[in-house]
């Protein structure tokens, strides 16, 4: 089999198409969802550098990979993002159709139309709302910068999706102010349930909005038609029967039957699943001075022992690794 018909698939027969990058786990925001009040930071020594990135993605993409989504923390902090995004672009002679990238956003406007030009194919951008104070409690940081951000990206002409993660008591107010300002600009939007991927002790069952509330709030004042489940996490829906919704629901209505993602952290460690307890480190193996082969074998076998996900063991992970570090 060459590179470019290569799969990669588990043991419950989900063939794996996608692969998160985190490139750092230091962000400039504090998401109370995400990340806690005092993170600590890895050590910069234990990132991957931008060559040794390079070549686990190289690995993963003649495996089968065809969609690469870069994430942090924020990606935006990584000093060398040109030049990984420069070099992921020879990817696609082998295979990898498109490069996307997840952000806060806040230090997009003066880097938006070089990261179009580089060759990212589109951008999410995290906005969990749209009143400047709810943005502020709930990130820790000011919203003007972020708008600034997303204007600049559609001035630059790349598809922009937002993410909002829906927090009770936080921003469930936020649920049609946020649909009618994206609707407003053409942006497409997707809610998030919240999940117990935060500091330890900190998720509550009780402060999840779950899919079908969030369906209520919005079916209050527009209607909503339900479409076919594609391959993406979002459950899909149309919004006055023209605009674009999904939601993105792993709590009350887990997707893992149809799971074909994977992440590998800042320092190279493959995590088959948002959930896993444990990774595989790739990082350390490059590092030690295993070849391709060795690589491709280790990774292969992690993939194939994928558990099912979170609909088998739902709840909060027991691990060091929080959601910043992971990159959603
Ligand atoms: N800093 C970038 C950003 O915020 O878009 C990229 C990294 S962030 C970890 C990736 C995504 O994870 C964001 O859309 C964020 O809202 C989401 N996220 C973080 N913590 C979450 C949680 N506990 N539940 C659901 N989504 C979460
Ligand atoms: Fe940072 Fe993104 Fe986490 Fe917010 S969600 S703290 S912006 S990594």
């Amino acid at each position: 089999m060459n590179a470019m018909n290569a799969q990669l698939p588990d043991q419950h027969g989900r063939i794996k198409r996608k692969l998160r990058i985190s490139l750092t786990d230091r962000c400039n925001f504090r998401c109370t969802y995400c990340m806690p009040e005092h993170p600590a930071w890895l050590p910069r020594a234990q990132l991957l550098s931008g060559p040794e990135l390079l070549r686990l993605a190289g690995l993963f993409v003649d495996q089968g990979i065809t969609q690469i989504r870069l994430t942090g923390g924020e990606p935006l902090l990584r000093p060398d993002l040109m030049a990984v995004v420069d070099q992921l672009q020879d990817l696609k002679s082998r295979g990898l159709k498109r490069i996307s990238m997840t952000t806060n956003a806040s230090r997009m406007a003066p880097v938006a139309s070089r990261l179009v030009q580089a060759g990212i194919d589109d951008f999410n951008v995290s906005l969990d709302a749209i009143d400047g104070d709810t943005f502020a409690r709930m990130t820790g940081r000011g919203i003007a910068p972020v708008l600034k951000g997303i204007a600049a990206l559609q001035d630059a002409g790349a598809p922009v999706k937002i993410n909002a993660v829906v927090v009770r008591g936080q921003n469930e107010h936020q649920v049609l102010p946020l649909l009618q300002w994206c609707m407003q600009r053409g942006l497409s939007l997707r809610y998030i349930e919240y999940m117990p991927l935060d500091a330890p002790g900190h998720w509550q069952r009780q402060n999840v909005v779950g899919e079908d509330d969030i369906l209520a709030a919005i079916g209050a004042a527009h209607t909503v038609e339900k479409l076919p489940r594609g391959p993406d996490p979002a459950s899909p829906y149309l919004v006055d029967g023209h605009f674009p919704m999904g939601i993105i629901s792993t709590v009350t209505h887990p997707f893992c039957a149809s799971c074909d993602r994977l992440r590998i952290t800042a320092t190279g460690e493959l995590y088959t699943c948002l959930f896993s307890r444990t990774g595989t480190p790739l990082g350390a193996s490059l590092r030690a001075g295993d070849d391709d082969p060795a690589i491709v074998h280790l990774l292969r076998r992690a993939v194939w022992n994928k558990e099912p996900g979170y609909a088998s063991t739902p709840g909060p992970v027991e691990r060091p690794l929080l959601m910043h570090a992971m990159g959603g």
